[in-house]
């Protein structure tokens, strides 16, 4: 028998629905492949994101389907497994179901892993004008909006509005925000004078803007200063203990008045969790849902939390884990076993103990920072190796793995960039201001 549109048969085994195939729920069905559950995953696209290299993709250096991978072919040797591309919008506890844009399902047990989304901290003006780096049709218009950029100011006659054609803005200093930074770097110095003789490349601007004292704040100060000197080496100018106030788009303006003339605004500087209506508010704290040590929700017996969504608080980590993908992968791996613990074995729950392996993080070629725990931190040559192993071992799928070694082959060799292509340009609608998450 199935139940509403959602086409989902009715089943004696206890149902377990996954909101979001991103690195934990991924995990967590994987991991529950094979055991007495019935598994029905939503999430409101039908593929996983690699979002580690969505830079390279902002960045003309990959094709996105080189980071994304099908969920249903991920998933397909999960039995009694259904997929369902929709966006869920809201959750009824006290009768156990979830809505969604296809429709209502009910659940023995619900997982929230539906990640986080850009957080503008409440500034309308970049949240209207910015680019966030979260998604990769975000990625593909930031490629799009770039280039198209490079080709009006080939025929652009006045000098000012061809600078800000040209100049980047990046703001936030984290890994992604340098990454960035230095694949732009890259492209100034290596691809753009190549392709856009005409122009005078040597004033256009890469600006990187980070709130606090140091860049990788989150790392040490041995990768900060490393970082700030491979980023020099590119020309990427650094703007340190300074806030954006506003942006037009056209122009930046900083709290203390400067202002940066610039068409493009990178905005990586927050995520906070994507929280769904309908769960009590006491579970909520700063944009992220508490969740006792078995990522179960506060006040719920029936409901769970993984990866960047939860805030799993304790002494050591008073605001919760740090929003990376191994956190997600961890407590979707271990809420597996524990949901197999509790439906089919009767057993006490373990507690989710996180072992962190270290922090990575790239600027442009040859260059990366590494800290390792233990105190083990180097820069260089040795750490960008490390840094494309761990990557490349991390991305699913062989064909992906294949088709990003050989693109960055390629790249390093020929100093080219293949994919600066406007595929898909990008215009500007009104409505957009709600989608920037
Ligand atoms: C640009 C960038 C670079 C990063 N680099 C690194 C890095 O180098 N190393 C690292 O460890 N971490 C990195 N991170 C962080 C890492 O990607 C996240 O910590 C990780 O993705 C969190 O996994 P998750 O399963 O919680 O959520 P996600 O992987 O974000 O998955 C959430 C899924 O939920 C779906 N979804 C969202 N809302 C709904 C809804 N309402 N209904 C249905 N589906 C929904 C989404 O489509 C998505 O597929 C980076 C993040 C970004 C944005």
């Amino acid at each position: 028998m199935y139940q509403n549109r959602l086409n989902i048969p009715s089943t004696n085994q206890p149902r377990v629905v996954v909101i979001g195939g991103g690195f934990g729920g991924m995990q967590l069905i994987k991991s529950l492949y094979n055991s007495k559950v019935q598994l029905v995953l939503f999430d409101k696209h039908n593929y996983h994101t690699f979002q580690p290299l969505l830079y390279q993709v902002a960045t003309a250096g990959l094709e996105p389907d080189a980071i994304a991978a099908p969920l249903r072919r991920i998933l397909e040797e999960c039995p009694d497994f259904y997929f369902r591309m929709a966006e869920v919008n809201h959750i009824h506890p006290e009768k156990n179901t979830i809505s969604t844009t296809l429709g209502e399902l009910d659940y023995d047990y619900l997982v929230i892993a539906n990640g986080s989304k850009t957080n503008y901290f409440g500034n309308k003006s970049i949240q209207a004008n910015s680019f966030p780096l979260k998604q990769i049709p975000q990625a593909l218009d930031l490629r799009s909006h770039m280039l198209q950029n490079f080709e009006k100011a080939v025929l652009e006659s006045d000098q000012e509005e061809q600078e800000a054609l040209k100049n980047i803005v990046i703001v936030g200093g984290g890994p992604t925000g340098i990454e960035v930074a230095g694949a732009l770097g890259e492209l100034k110095k290596h691809v753009l004078p190549r392709d856009y003789p005409e122009l005078d490349l040597k004033n256009m601007r890469i600006y990187l803007i980070e709130a606090t004292s140091r860049l990788l704040g989150t790392m040490s100060e041995h990768a900060s200063k490393k970082a700030s000197q491979y980023l020099q080496h590119f020309e990427v100018q650094l703007i340190l203990n300074k806030l954006v106030k506003h942006y037009d788009g056209k122009k930046v303006t900083l709290e203390d008045g400067t202002t940066l003339s610039s068409k493009v605004l990178i905005w990586a500087a927050g995520v906070k969790g994507n929280i769904i209506d309908g769960l009590r508010p006491e579970a909520i704290q700063n944009s992220r849902i508490l969740v006792d040590a078995y990522n179960r929700v506060q006040g719920y017996e029936d409901i769970f939390a993984i990866g960047d969504v939860a805030a799993m608080v304790s002494e050591q980590h008073p605001k919760g884990h740090p929003m990376v993908a191994p956190v997600a992968i961890e407590q979707g791996k271990l809420l597996a076993k524990n949901l197999i613990r509790m439906v089919e074995e009767g057993k006490q729950l373990q507690p989710f103990k996180y072992i962190d392996k270290g922090s990575l993080a790239t600027i442009g070629r040859n260059r990366a920072v590494v800290d390792f725990p233990g105190g083990i931190r180097f820069g260089g040559f040795f750490a960008w190796l490390i840094w494309m192993f761990v990557h490349l071992f991390s991305i699913t799928g062989f064909r992906n793995k294949l088709v990003i070694l050989a693109n960055w082959i390629w790249n390093y060799f020929t100093y080219d960039r293949g994919t600066r292509l406007i595929i898909r340009p990008y215009i500007k609608f009104d409505h957009e201001e709600v989608e920037r998450e």
